[in-house]
C-alpha cells in the first residue's frame, strides 16, 4: 500500500480545506439571496407591496422594491428547483 496514495497525491492526516476565505472573496457574485426588507413608514411595516427599498443581508447592497422581489422570487426558485431535484433524484 501507500504507493497508490503517493500516486494520487494524497495526503494522510488531517487536511482541511484552507482556502474558504479566500474562495469568500474570489467569488464576487452574490446572489442576493438573503434580502431584508425596510419600510420608511413605519405604519407600512409588515406589508410586501409597500417596501421601501431591501438590504442584502451578504453583501450590504440596496435594491429597489422591484428588483428586491425579482432576487427573492428567483432564489425561492432555485430553492424550489432544488428541493425537486432531490425529491425526484432520478426521473427517465
Ligand atoms: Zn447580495
Amino acid at each position: 500500500m501507500g504507493f497508490l496514495d503517493r500516486l494520487f497525491g494524497r495526503k494522510t492526516g488531517t487536511e482541511t480545506a484552507p482556502a474558504k476565505e479566500e474562495e469568500m472573496i474570489a467569488d464576487v457574485r452574490c446572489p442576493h439571496g438573503s434580502l431584508v426588507a425596510h419600510w420608511d413608514e413605519p405604519q407600512a411595516m409588515g406589508k410586501s407591496d409597500a417596501v421601501s427599498y431591501y438590504i442584502c443581508e451578504s453583501c450590504g447592497e440596496r435594491f429597489s422594491p422591484e428588483q428586491g422581489q425579482r432576487f427573492m422570487t428567483e432564489a425561492a426558485e432555485r430553492v424550489r428547483i432544488a428541493e425537486e431535484e432531490r425529491a425526484q433524484p432520478s426521473e427517465g
